[in-house]
């Protein structure tokens, strides 16, 4: 990749944290000062719900080579401090691809392990980026355990970033998603796993999670709530655009919640902002997993609402797909200010995508390019040849495929990845019916024989 033209590392050694970003509420149009004592994850104004962005007062671009991973934007990230030795995503042009596909500006942005490439996230997902803004953001003497939500990647980089920022946290799985919680790294003794078993799915997690963090000495995390999420996860497109000098026309990603959609989305507005790179919106092409495709569905219909499935439908759809981590029964699409609002900005596109489609499109980036991916991201690049197909790209057009995991086999070849076993194990129904203290008092009962 040649070097960025038009953009400079920051005039000031270090990035200004503390002050410098507000919260401002897409509905209402309130600014908000973040929290000291917890997260600001909502306006607290009495309307319908929002997702709180952060605003930055430094409006242009600003690199500081000498951070690590998304605190090379720190200026751009809603954080109280920042970490050190963490890994970032990698951008390059491809040859190999993009022969293939018969483009001349395919800008692979990888997050995961390939250190032929420099790409050194031991997690193999760019949720390793969100977690590092999450951590950056807790303030100072915190005192209570996050409760993190997951359907197995996010959960994997939360372990290691709690672990390595020393903050306590609870991560809250469904079980069909253990064969996903592995680690490369230590893990801290207080970073908990908790499994919700039987039927659940995802959502169970997220309604396990959320009555937990009602409780004493539990806080939420807040997923798409957390500005600190989605800018952590924007970096990518910050990466993409400091490599090509400009906001990338087209985007493509796989979306499970649409979170980093979302944040993709965000951060192709401030460099809108900036002015330095170009004044062309870039366009979202996102994909999902059939038989799991809620948002594709209610998109191509022109529908700010999500189709109305069957619960136990959906159970059985998020079990068929390749990718279980694209399966979020309750995504923040409808929301102001998420996905839905995100592709009608941009006049995005979204592709539903078979298992079958996804496999080959994965081989054929390993053939071409020289590393294994994670299905999700398999996923984004059966998008891409779709596109392709399609006609809806040009061969010269500027295009970001956000490879969003990938290089599994090859920590597994270089690396002790151990499996992870929960803390403690529960069913919704237990839930309800014991209530949540007695599944803690059961957390608690093992930390203290452990
Ligand atoms: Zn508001």
């Amino acid at each position: 990749m040649e070097a960025a033209t038009k953009v400079q590392a920051g005039d000031e050694a270090r990035p200004r944290i503390g002050g410098h970003y507000t919260l401002r509420c897409p509905l209402c149009g309130a600014q908000h000062e973040d929290r000291a004592e917890d997260l600001l994850l909502s306006c607290p104004e009495d309307h319908p719900p929002s997702l709180l962005r952060a605003v930055y007062r430094q409006k242009r671009l600003v690199i500081h080579p000498e951070l690590s991973g998304a605190f090379r934007y720190a200026d751009w990230l809603p954080i109280r401090r920042t970490l050190s030795g963490v890994s970032g995503p990698v951008v390059y042009r491809s040859a190999g691809l993009a022969s293939a596909l018969g483009l001349s500006n395919l800008l692979i942005v990888f997050s995961g392990f390939w250190p032929e490439r420099g790409a050194l996230m031991e997690t193999c997902t760019f949720k390793e980026l969100e977690a590092q803004a999450v951590c950056g953001r807790i303030p100072a003497g915190w005192s209570s355990s996050l409760v993190v939500c997951s359907a197995g990647n996010t959960a994997r980089a939360f372990l290691q970033a709690c672990s390595r920022a020393g903050i306590a946290a609870l991560l809250v799985v469904p079980e069909h998603c253990l064969p996903l919680l592995w680690s490369a790294g230590g893990r801290s003794p207080f970073v908990r796993l908790a499994v919700v078993g039987g039927e659940a799915d995802y959502a169970d997690a997220i309604q396990a999670g959320s009555l937990i963090a009602q409780t004493d000495g539990f806080s939420a995390e807040g997923g798409a709530r957390n500005a600190a999420r989605r800018d952590g996860m924007g970096t990518t497109v910050l990466a993409a655009t400091e490599a090509a000098g400009a906001i990338p026309d087209h985007y493509f990603q796989a979306v499970g919640s649409g979170t980093g959609a979302i944040a993709a989305w965000e951060a192709s507005l401030r460099l809108l902002e900036d002015g330095r790179f170009g004044e062309r919106k870039m366009k979202l092409h996102l994909a999902q997993n059939i038989p799991f495709t809620p948002m594709a569905d209610a998109w191509r219909a022109g529908s700010r609402r999500l189709p109305e499935i069957h619960e136990a439908k959906a159970r059985r759809d998020s079990k068929a797909v390749r990718a279980p981590v694209l399966t979020n029964r309750a995504p923040p699409y409808s929301v102001a200010g998420g996905l839905y609002d995100a592709l009608s900005d941009c006049g995005g596109l979204m592709y539903r995508i078979s298992n079958k489609e996804a496999e080959r499109a994965g081989q054929l980036f390993e053939d071409r390019e020289g590393c294994d991916l994670d299905p999700a991201a398999e996923v984004a690049v059966a998008a891409l040849i779709q596109a392709v197909e399609a006609g809806s790209i040009g061969a010269r057009s500027v295009v970001a495929l956000n490879i969003t995991g990938g290089g599994r086999k090859r920590i597994e070849a270089t690396a002790r990845v151990e499996r992870l076993e929960p803390d403690v194990r529960f069913d919704m129904e237990d839930l309800r019916a014991r209530g949540v203290a007695a599944v803690l008092r059961e957390l608690r009962q093992r930390e203290v024989s452990s």
